[in-house]
């Protein structure tokens, strides 16, 4: 690329400069004045003012990656859950303070608009957050990568809670436009359906097919004190002009129009759950909607500085964000193969050395298959594709000796049992060169249990790397009266080498930082206590212990052991309310999956337990449970500060990794939590004395099944719970629908408590008692939440994508001087 000598601003940072980008935005971008702007187009002004400034860092990353023709990482990922970007980027470009200054100067208030700022809610909870957190590590490490996604046009749901319960609203969160992207319509690539195969001069092609057009959304994502950025680019469908002429000839406008609706719902609408497939085939549809779209646009990258595809592993990694993406190895065999004619062992072999993929979780009826007739009837070459790699495959697993038949059933790619299904996680385990888990106990779990036949036919596949979260949201900028102690306490390098926190030892027992780090955590109680009572309407004390479980609602989560234990402090409050108690906010939030029954009476319960605890006036201050209406990332920024008690209760063995514990942990919160995911090594890294560990090891959990677990034993056996689980039977906290709880007491009790909570009460009772008595000690509890806060260092995204680079991807940072 030769630099054509165009002139432009060469913007600077200073409140005067600030001030007038901001001027110049408002008049020439948004079409404003200031008399009659709102503070919708004060954001959009400032937003278009900070994103010229990545702009300038954006276009000379790029041309420096041409220029040393790097190594490119494809990060590829059904969801990001990015949630606000304006602050982000006011903090990566180190103007924040300027910023708010030059907008206070014309008269508007930062921290007001800022709430305008839609979150872009592009994924359902943990998978779509974690890959945020990549994309910012990856631009702060200056790994050349990019995101690749759908822009779905409706993302997560807005949750209300409605007489208590769940009501999900649509989120059209491009309804004021997104300042932050940049429409790419020349760069567009045709996905195809359906059709059939056919041989032609000894090539396959897929003809007959219909076909709808993938169009670019780039939004640049800045690293941290570095003008290195990255890209996340998201795919939004359009139908073709042609398709709808020919209706339209006909004098069938409206045909036409419908037509072109149908093809483009394929970016519509996320799937409001990870772990279970609803409409099917629109799923289908999208999973294989980007991956088409990502490979073309990735093989015409490499095209325009290579002639051959001779270096075209050397140049290219592509990671597969859980199986959702797994169609992009076929895909790519495909466009190698029949588009561009490499021979068939060529193709695999760069597909081998370009495939990487993450496993996200062990339980079984999360792992993604495809029904064969589906395929066959969608996309017809991807199966014979798929055939192809399977029949190599077996062949190879039975000449390096497996020859038991048994065996070979187990790990076919295609599932023969009843309706054949193709098994999207033995197939990107096949095609790739490395498979991760997302924590040390996970990865263990995922090669004995799941993946043991594979662990075994591919010993150096398998690999560990455990999650991370960024510091520069998740405390730099959730957090900013902790971020500024920690900053005057060991300086601000701990932004981009969290490693750095360990410095907080060395002010053990130093009684005025103490002290700071309980008024910076308070002052986190006092601002979400104030929201809290803005939106619900509940007051609180905020010198009460914050206990704290914020995340999707799901049993395996067991936010039900959580409402057993609320229940039980009620029942022991009212029987002995003139004890000396420890004050305590129970705070809960967290979305269910819109067609999961149980995880939204689960949410009906919580309010209902709140409503008759918070008005019950001998409770008092001794209690309050609150249930925080729609959780994301804005609403995760607003309450993980001001947390003391971080709830991460799984059962052992089914949480893969969490972050959350980690965003908590990083907060000073004290983690309650089982041996499960990342909580294990959250405690190796902040020491056991400062974290409260209960409940069943995934050993032990093993054990109790086959053993034979008898869920309703543990109910006759234990006064305390009985009373509880009665109390949600019989309608005591539902008194105008007493029926209302009896699955729920059923599911615990009779029909085998498959998440153990009742295994787990006792244990999880104890512990929450240990919590309040070091509660008590307050120069403990602080001692321990800073122990928390420094041990932290491991958990950054910035550790887990360094990792992913040296061990898996193979890739080196740019070099931007
Ligand atoms: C971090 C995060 C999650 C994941 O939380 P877990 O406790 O690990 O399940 C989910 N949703 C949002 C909005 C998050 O920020």
């Amino acid at each position: 690329m030769t630099a054509i000598g165009l002139e432009f601003d060469q913007l600077q940072s200073s409140v005067e400069a600030l001030r007038r980008s901001l001027s110049n935005r408002l008049m020439y971008g948004v079409g404003k004045d200031a008399v009659t702007a709102r503070p919708q187009d004060w954001l959009h002004a400032a937003a278009l003012a900070v994103r010229d400034r990545l702009v300038e860092r954006w276009m000379i990353t790029t041309r420096r990656q041409y220029d040393q023709d790097v190594k490119r990482v494809y990060y590829l990922s059904m969801e990001f859950l990015i949630g606000r970007t304006f602050s982000n980027a006011l903090i990566a470009l180190g103007i924040h303070d300027q910023m708010k200054e030059a907008l206070a100067s014309v008269g508007v208030d930062m921290d007001t608009v800022l709430d305008y700022e839609p979150d872009a809610a592009l994924g359902n909870g943990g998978l779509g957050r974690l890959a945020a957190c990549f994309l910012d590590s990856m631009a702060t490490l200056g790994i050349p990568g990019f995101g690749y996604g759908i822009r779905y046009d409706y993302g997560m749901f807005r949750q209300q809670i409605v007489n208590g319960e769940q009501v999900e609203a649509p989120d059209y969160w491009l309804r004021y436009g997104n300042p932050w992207e940049f429409p790419r319509p020349e760069v567009q690539y045709p996905v195809h359906f359906g059709g059939r195969t056919m041989q032609r001069n000894g090539h396959v092609e897929w003809i007959d097919t219909q076909h709808v057009n993938a169009m670019a959304y780039d939004t640049v994502i800045p690293g941290y004190d570095t003008s290195a950025t990255n890209t996340l680019r998201l795919w939004s469908a359009r139908a073709d002009e042609e398709l709808d002429l020919s209706a339209f000839n006909q004098g069938d406008y409206q045909r036409a129009v419908e037509a072109r609706n149908i093809s483009e719902n394929v970016s519509r609408l996320l799937y409001p759950d990870d772990s279970t497939m609803a409409g099917r085939e629109l799923r289908l549809r999208q999973e294989y909607f980007f991956v088409s779209a990502t490979m073309q646009d990735l093989i015409r990258r490499y095209l325009r500085t290579h002639s051959t595809f001779g270096r075209f592993s050397e140049k290219v990694a592509v990671h597969l964000n859980d199986t959702h993406p797994v169609l992009a190895i076929p895909e790519l065999i495909r466009l190698l193969v029949d588009v561009h004619h490499l021979p068939w062992d060529d193709a695999m072999a760069h597909v081998r050395r370009v495939f990487s993929y993450t496993n996200h979780t062990l339980m079984p009826e999360a792992l993604e298959t495809w029904d064969v007739e589906l395929l066959a009837r969608l996309l017809p070459r991807h199966l014979e594709i798929i055939f192809d790699i399977n029949a190599a495959f077996l062949r190879e697993a039975s000449e390096r000796g497996a020859h038991d038949l048994d065996l070979i059933r187990r790990i076919s790619l295609v599932d023969e049992y009843g309706q054949r299904r193709v098994r999207m996680a033995y197939l990107a385990i096949v095609a790739s060169h490395k498979v991760n888990g997302v924590s040390r106990l996970h990865s263990q779990l995922m090669t004995r249990d799941i993946f043991a036949d594979f662990a075994r036919l591919f010993p150096d596949r398998f690999t560990n790397v455990t999650n991370g979260i960024t510091p520069r949201r998740w405390l730099a900028q959730a957090s900013p009266p902790l971020a500024h102690l920690v900053d005057e306490a060991i300086g601000p390098r701990w932004r981009s080498d969290l490693f750095e926190l360990g410095a907080l030892r060395k002010l053990r027992g130093d009684a005025a930082f103490e002290a700071a780090f309980r008024a910076a955590k308070r002052s986190n109680k006092v601002r979400l206590a104030h929201r809290a009572l803005q939106r619900t309407g509940i007051v609180f004390n905020p010198d009460a212990l914050f206990d704290m479980q914020v995340k999707r609602i799901h049993e395996y989560k067991r936010q039900l052991l959580n409402v057993l234990h609320v229940i039980t402090r009620y029942n022991r409050i009212l029987e002995a309310p003139e004890r000396e108690w420890v004050p305590r906010v129970v705070l809960f939030a967290g979305k269910a999956a819109s067609a999961y029954r149980m995880a939204k009476m689960i949410i009906h319960l919580i309010n209902d337990v709140a409503a008759k605890i918070n008005n019950d006036s001998v409770v008092g201050d001794r209690l309050k449970v609150v249930f925080v209406p729609n959780y994301g990332v804005s609403v995760a920024e607003m309450l993980i500060p001001a947390a003391d008690l971080s709830e991460q209760i799984s059962t052992a063995g089914t949480e893969a990794s969490g972050t959350g514990n980690m965003k908590l942990a990083l907060n000073g919160a004290l983690t309650m939590g089982t041996l499960d995911g990342a909580n294990i090594e959250i405690g190796e890294a902040v020491g056991q004395d400062n974290i409260f560990i209960f409940g069943h090891t995934s050993d032990q959990v093993d054990q109790l099944r086959c053993a034979g677990y008898r869920p309703r034993q543990v109910y006759e056996e234990n006064a305390e719970l009985r009373r509880a689980l009665d109390q949600i039977r019989t309608g005591f906290f539902s008194p105008h629908d007493t029926a209302r709880y009896t699955d729920i007491f059923h599911t615990l009790v009779d029909w085998g408590d498959h998440y153990l909570v009742l295994a787990d009460y006792s244990a999880f009772i104890e512990a929450q008692e240990a919590a309040d008595q070091r509660f008590m000690d307050v120069p403990a509890w602080t001692a321990s939440a800073i122990e928390n806060v420094a041990g932290m260092g491991k958990f950054s995204s910035d550790r887990a994508i360094a990792e992913y680079a040296r061990d898996i991807w193979h890739v080196k940072s740019i070099e931007m001087q």
